[in-house]
């Protein structure tokens, strides 16, 4: 499985931050030292483009981003201080989702090794996330006329506000959030399908809850291809999420959700979303689970992972 990483997606942080940016490095050298991910599979992003953003952000955002000139007040709600490398890796995890988005159309299943910032809203960022890698990737592969239609998968605990609100007034593309009812965001955008869990919602109700969602939302999305936000946030003893998931349960979810989206044919691109474990080495633990997921299902389902040039339309 070919993924996306680049050493920028780690910047410093004044210590202690709530935001667990080591995850990075530490979940690369686990899939490489675990044999999940073959270092001639790596591919490293470029910055993307400003004219790949302005599909979707506002261009007097991305223009006050690239001049650093964000707000006091718009600052404190993205919750990371401002730096131009903070502006950097963000535009690097933008163009991480392109390229894992590009191989999957080729492969069948690829991963950015971050993204899901769907807090980013097409005229700010909020909650850690800077510019909405997901709906850059789709608004650009459509302007190329790659694919038509997408279905994002939003697992994070937190409700993909960002994304639900950019593409509100869009058919195309169908949004399924599946998060924490009491979890931030405290108001909720509007999704193609919310489902809102109640706090401590365990592995049974959780999954049953997805397989429900999942299934009408594969079926109502007629997509092209699937984002799946990944979040980890939903095991129990998350810092900020309030559900409790076991960790065999974010297994079988990652499982789940992988089993169901190739098995009906989709190409699939897994991006990492949120994770606030009590140490980052435990978050980057976690983050994995989906990738060995992966893994353990292109052995066993090779029928399901069969190359697929046939979404491939020979535009990148
Ligand atoms: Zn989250």
């Amino acid at each position: 499985m070919r993924v996306s990483f680049h050493p920028d997606y780690h910047i410093g942080l004044p210590s202690p931050h709530p935001f667990p940016m080591g995850k990075y490095a530490l979940l690369y050298a686990h899939l490489l030292r675990a044999g999940l991910v073959d270092p001639a599979c790596v591919e490293e992003p470029i910055e993307a483009p400003l004219a790949m953003l302005s599909r979707v952000h506002a261009s007097d955002y991305l223009d006050r981003c690239a001049r650093g000139e964000l707000s006091a007040k718009e600052i404190r709600v993205l919750g990371l201080p401002w730096s131009a490398r903070l502006w950097r890796r963000s535009r690097l995890a933008v163009y991480g989702t392109y390229l894992a988005a590009c191989n999957a159309l080729k492969d069948s299943i690829s991963a950015n090794l971050a993204g899901g910032t769907h807090h980013a809203f097409a005229d700010h960022g909020e909650g850690f996330c800077v510019l909405n890698d997901v709906a850059v990737t789709i608004r650009e592969l459509q302007s190329r006329q790659a694919i038509t239609r997408a279905l994002i998968v939003d697992l994070d605990v937190h409700q993909g506000n960002g994304t639900a609100a950019i593409f509100a007034e869009d058919n195309s593309v169908f949004t399924l959030s599946i998060h924490g009812a009491r979890n931030y965001p405290a108001v909720k955008a509007r999704s193609s399908l919310d489902v809102n869990l109640p706090d401590g919602t365990a592995d049974v109700p959780y999954l049953a809850a997805l397989e429900d969602a999942l299934t009408q939302a594969i079926q109502q999305a007629a997509a092209d291809i699937v984002f799946y936000i990944a979040g980890v946030d939903v095991v129990v003893g998350d810092r900020y999420g309030r559900l409790g998931l076991t960790v065999d349960g974010l297994r079988q979810r990652d499982a789940y959700v992988i089993k169901a989206i190739r098995s009906a044919g989709l190409p699939l691109v897994i991006v990492l979303g949120g994770g606030y474990s009590p140490s980052t080495l435990q978050t980057a633990q976690l983050h994995a689970i989906v990738f060995e997921e992966a893994v353990a299902s292109i052995i066993k389902h090779p029928e399901h992972f069969a190359s697929h040039r046939s979404f491939y339309r020979g535009v990148f």
